[in-house]
């Protein structure tokens, strides 16, 4: 389908479960070197076994500045290069105004936007150096375009996410370096399994497709915005939600 991605290397945050773990294996398909990203190495080692020999598992906690740097080492290390970054670690607690606190905020907003900023800075040296790099960060409809009780702070962050994401791709277009966005609509993984049958139920019914998303209908997408045949295309965002947002 796509030019050979053969022995280049990416690099999936939150891969070890959901969206992240499709990613990885799609990309490892495909013929990418992966290093799965999670906190937990045994996860992160678990999954990229099921993606092959080229692929290893990486502890890293995307709120953390050194250790994104740990993780950007890592890969060059193991594989050589940097080609790739899918920065997709996400985390969806609900908490309405007036109940959430400060922490809780700053928690998601950590975790959801600024890991974008620390993990894109931590590959950037390597794709710099190579003059290519490609950048796919998963944000959302929540936020972006629709809101939903509970997830303010989710939805500015991943919000922010494309802010970040349209300066990106201008200061790193000189390099050949892309940098796009998915925007998922509910995808059926283990996160979106947390919320339980009756929000399940309720997203189902308002899906014109009638069904909810899986991990490979975001996967191929990262892929696309991997490929060389996506060399062209920087700063933009792909809704891929069954046409949830398209009003009836
Ligand atoms: P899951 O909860 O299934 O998986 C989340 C992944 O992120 C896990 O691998 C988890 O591993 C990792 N993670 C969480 N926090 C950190 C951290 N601080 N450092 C490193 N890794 C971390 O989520 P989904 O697959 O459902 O979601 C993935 C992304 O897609 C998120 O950004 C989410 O916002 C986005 N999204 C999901 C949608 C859906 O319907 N599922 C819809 C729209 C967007 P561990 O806990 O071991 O660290």
């Amino acid at each position: 389908m796509f030019t050979s991605l053969s022995g280049r290397t990416a690099i999936v945050t939150g891969g070890s479960r959901g969206i992240g773990k499709g990613i990885a294996k799609r990309f490892g398909a495909a013929g990418l070197n992966v290093l799965v990203v999670s906190r937990s190495l045994d996860e992160a080692s678990a999954v990229a076994a099921e993606v092959g020999p080229h692929a290893a598992g990486f502890a890293a906690d995307v709120t953390n500045e050194a250790a994104c740097a740990a993780m950007a080492a890592a890969a060059i290390d193991r594989f050589g290069s940097i080609d790739v970054l899918a920065a997709n670690a996400g985390i969806f607690p609900a908490a309405r105004l007036g109940e959430m606190t400060g922490a809780d905020f700053d928690h998601v907003i950590s975790t959801n936007l600024k890991s974008s900023f620390l993990t894109v800075s931590a590959c950037l040296p390597a794709m710099k150096a190579q003059g290519q790099g490609r950048i796919v960060l998963t944000s959302s409809i929540t936020g972006p375009i629709t809101g939903y009780p509970g997830w303010s702070h989710y939805g500015a962050s991943k919000a922010g996410q494309l802010g970040f994401m349209r300066t990106a791709a201008i200061e790193l277009a000189p390099w050949n370096i892309t940098v796009n966005a998915v925007m998922p609509g509910n995808i059926m993984t283990e996160g979106l399994d947390g919320l339980g049958a009756d929000y399940l139920a309720k997203m189902t019914a308002s899906i014109p497709m009638k069904r909810l998303g899986s991990v490979d209908d975001i996967a191929n997408a990262a892929l696309y915005f991997a490929s060389d045949e996506a060399g062209y295309v920087t700063g933009q965002q792909l809704v891929i939600d069954g046409g949830q947002v398209l009003p009836e």
